[in-house]
């Protein structure tokens, strides 16, 4: 995909690195990343991919602005309450870059309309904030072969993996095979507004890596990330063979 003198000097200081260059910079614009969750997670990784010049982003998310959003969801302000995040958020990722090719979903994710949503993106981002919608995503992912790139927050932890569902690899559901009854989400647990940008930080950056073909040593791994230690643990993801998805 070619790039324009404009966006030749927009993205001059990415493209000026020798790992990235002019081809890189087309890899970037014709890959489509598809972000699910316009929330805490959302809101900074779709700002990166819009800065970094990914040239179609899908986003999806069916809910409004609300107050509580504001410490965290960085897009929205006080003027976006009580609008659908995915119309505002349309509307300020263009702001960044006008060239993109902007996919906007208005609805929760759900079974009958994973399929669909998921089909024209290379890269899922999950940033959605149940276990249901997450172990859905995974499945899904794999089904139809796609990089599946999630993370979740908790009080002051986040963690984020990959799955390269091109290759064989565990998935989420050897992890977590089965739904937990409890949901610890920023609803129930609250959250520390700084490890969501981090972690939806940290999902760019790996679909970067995921594009260009850097090796991150993501692989059949878990990073987590504690925000008052400042410390990264990584967890080893072995296939559980015993896994619904036969992995
Ligand atoms: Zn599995």
């Amino acid at each position: 995909m070619k790039i324009s003198n404009k966006e030749y000097q927009k993205f001059s200081k990415q493209i000026i690195l020798k790992k990235i260059g002019i081809i890189g910079q087309q890899k970037l614009k014709s890959a489509k990343v598809l972000v699910l969750g316009m929330g805490g997670l959302g809101c900074p990784l779709s700002i990166y991919l819009a800065s970094l010049g990914i040239g179609t982003i899908g986003i999806v998310d069916n809910d409004k602005v609300e107050l509580s959003n504001l410490n965290r969801q960085i897009i929205y302000n006080i003027n976006d309450l009580g609008k659908y995040k995915v119309d505002v958020a349309k509307n300020k990722i263009k702001l960044i870059n006008k060239n993109i090719i902007i996919k906007s979903h208005k609805i929760r994710v759900n079974k009958n309309n994973i399929e669909k949503i998921i089909k024209n993106f290379d890269i899922v981002c999950d940033g959605t904030d149940n276990f249901k919608t997450r172990l859905l995503v995974n499945d899904h992912a794999l089904k139809q072969k796609k990089i599946l790139i999630s993370a979740a927050v908790s009080g002051f932890d986040g963690h984020i993996f990959k799955f390269n569902f091109k290759k064989k690899t565990p998935c989420y559901r050897c992890f977590l095979p089965e739904i937990p009854e409890q949901n610890n989400n920023c609803e129930s647990e609250g959250v520390i507004p700084t490890i969501t940008g981090i972690m939806g930080t940290l999902q760019a950056n790996e679909v970067v890596n995921s594009i260009l073909n850097f090796n991150s040593n993501m692989e059949k791994k878990m990073i987590v990330f504690n925000s008052i230690k400042m410390n990264f643990r990584s967890i080893h993801l072995s296939r559980n063979k015993n896994c619904s998805n036969k992995c």
